[in-house]
């Protein structure tokens, strides 16, 4: 029983008593069991790229997409915020990170191929990036899949740059070298001295969707919208707002000079196959403009 194990563990040793807790036993159990699961899901395709439509302000035609994971376990298909963080953990994101490079890499250079001049984005997290590999397989991946070098963007955050400004700036170098962009993921939601935007080589910033969630009802979210526009345009850097979801959202962002959308409101992530008809389509994704149109109705 509890105490039993209690008493058991605390002869174990002061440091270890707490993990003897039935309790946190059949945590640790559950997670154990996930990983494996997820080594398995992995190893046995059980993962998916979607993907999200990322278009223009202006004219609503699909510009670029953003790659996302999914892991489709026993019929159910499983977010990443479920299963990143256990594959941060356990360093199962080295090789799922592989993977959705190399898939996203594949779609890149399918929509090459059919005569799309698409940018791709994919999300890395920490542990990749500092991973001594990272640049050598992105050559591998360029060599292996011929995609044109500059179709892809990496998409990082503030808090995986300032852990080791250096090093981050070092390996966005040599993967610059190579054609690699970048872009700031979730940007004003991290704490990174704006002299680091000047100091790496960054192609654009995306607009956290928790500042356009409140874009109307929030005088400060709409401030810092602002101030982030006019930041990313002195600077050169492209804009991404994330997680437009609104007509009325929309209309402000557009009243404010050329700018990329992404967000339930043109698409939601969606399957390749489904990417490819809206591509093939070539319609814009976005309603038409209440606010900012210059010619009227
Ligand atoms: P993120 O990179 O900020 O991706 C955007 C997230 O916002 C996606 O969630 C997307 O589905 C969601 N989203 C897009 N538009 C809207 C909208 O209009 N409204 C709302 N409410 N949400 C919207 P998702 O796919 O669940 O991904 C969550 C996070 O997981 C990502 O955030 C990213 O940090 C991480 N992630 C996803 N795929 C990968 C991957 O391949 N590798 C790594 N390392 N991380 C990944
Ligand atoms: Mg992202
Ligand atoms: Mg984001
Ligand atoms: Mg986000």
């Amino acid at each position: 029983n509890a105490d039993m194990a209690m008493y058991r563990a605390k002869q174990l040793g002061r440091n270890n008593y707490q993990f003897f807790t039935p309790e946190l036993d059949a945590q640790a159990h559950r997670r154990i069991s996930l990983e494996s699961k997820l080594r398995r899901g992995i190893e046995q395709g059980e993962l998916e790229l979607h993907f999200q439509p990322v278009v223009s302000s202006g004219s609503g035609k699909i510009h670029g997409a953003e790659a996302l994971v999914r892991w489709r376990h026993e019929g159910e298909l499983i977010a990443p915020g479920e299963f990143i963080p256990l594959a941060e953990e356990s360093g199962l994101i080295l090789p799922l990170g592989e993977w959705v490079l190399r898939t996203a890499a594949g779609r890149a250079r399918a929509w090459q191929d059919a005569g799309y001049r698409l940018g791709l984005s994919i999300n890395l997290s920490s542990r990749q990036f500092t991973d001594q590999e990272l640049v050598k397989l992105y050559l591998a991946v360029l060599a292996d899949t011929g995609l044109e070098p500059g179709r892809l963007y990496f998409e990082i955050t503030e808090s995986l740059l300032m852990k080791e400004i250096d090093r981050a700036q070092h390996i966005l170098g040599a993967l610059r070298d190579i054609g690699g962009k970048f872009y700031l993921d979730d940007f004003g939601t991290g704490y990174s001295s704006l002299a680091y935007l000047k100091r790496l080589p960054l192609d654009g910033l995306k607009i956290d969707r928790s500042f356009i969630r409140d874009i109307e009802s929030d005088a400060d979210s709409r401030a810092i919208v602002e101030a982030i526009v006019s930041l990313a345009q002195t600077l050169h850097l492209a804009i991404v707002a994330e997680g437009v979801e609104t007509t009325e959202q929309l209309g402000f962002l557009q009243g404010m000079g050329p700018m990329l959308i992404q967000g339930y409101l043109a698409s939601p992530p969606v399957p390749a196959e489904r990417f490819d008809a809206l591509l093939r389509q070539g319609d814009s994704l976005l309603p038409p403009s209440t606010t900012a149109n210059a010619n009227g109705p």
